[in-house]
């Protein structure tokens, strides 16, 4: 059990051990994402999730609040005025609503996403890259990404889905159709290829990301299979 400190009060959590797993019927099918800033995703057939509202509405919404906040602060006082403490409030307040909307967001999707599919592939994005460029407006989108990425594998390994985070090099550069390099400046947004490929810059993408995670789950088997052979040498030494 712990104590958590909230910005609207404490709460009391409680970590119990349960099997939480799950069997479901298998869907037969599979999903590439490409997370982009135009949209939450684009899959690889051509379906976009729009980002949620309240990622704009909740970007604006803080900084103003974070400007208040900054404004109502006084260098060289020692107590800070009530002033302060009140615009600080709202400002944590829309802080944890904006986190637990994000979260609900995430967890539907994920949930989702993972049920009626077997196989999920997404970019492995690091956090670290993404909030390279940071300012508080991109964060939330950031943040957004990542907590979905999170649920994604809780969920996949919730209901025994294969879930697969393929590095995200050359996955907009490649055709998906042919292989070629098809190099493009971040405003082209249709991937055109000389083998008459034109689709949907991201959902090229997806296209990529799905067929490198799906040549990544052969090595999982390939390895398995290594790991056996290797046991059997193992106990031929051990005679
Ligand atoms: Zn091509």
């Amino acid at each position: 059990m712990r104590i958590v400190k909230r910005a609207d009060g404490y709460y009391c959590q409680f970590l119990v051990d349960v099997d939480t797993r799950e069997k479901i019927e298998p869907s037969y099918s599979e999903i590439g994402l490409d997370v982009g800033l135009n949209h939450f995703y684009t899959n690889d057939k051509g379906n976009q999730i729009e980002n949620p509202r309240f990622y704009r509405q909740g970007e604006k919404a803080l900084n103003r609040l974070n400007r208040r906040k900054s404004k109502k602060y006084i260098k060289s006082a020692k107590p800070q005025s009530n002033n302060y403490h009140k615009a600080r409030k709202r400002y944590a307040l829309k802080h944890l609503k904006i986190s637990r909307q994000r979260k609900d967001h995430a967890v539907k999707l994920a949930r989702c996403v993972i049920t009626s599919n077997d196989v999920v592939a997404y970019e492995d994005l690091r956090i670290a890259n993404l909030v390279k460029n940071h300012n508080l407006a991109k964060s939330i989108t950031d943040a957004g990404w990542y907590q979905f990425r999170v649920w994604l594998e809780y969920f996949g390994y919730k209901f025994g889905k294969i879930t697969i985070a393929v590095p995200p090099q050359y996955t907009s550069v490649n055709c998906s159709e042919c292989g070629a390099k098809v190099t493009k400046t971040l405003s082209t947004r249709t991937h055109k290829c000389k083998c008459g490929c034109v689709l949907d810059r991201d959902e090229n993408a997806a296209r990529n990301i799905l067929s490198i995670g799906l040549s990544t789950v052969g090595h999982t088997g390939f390895q398995a299979w290594g790991d056996e052979t290797s046991i059997l040498a193992a106990e031929k030494l051990s005679e």
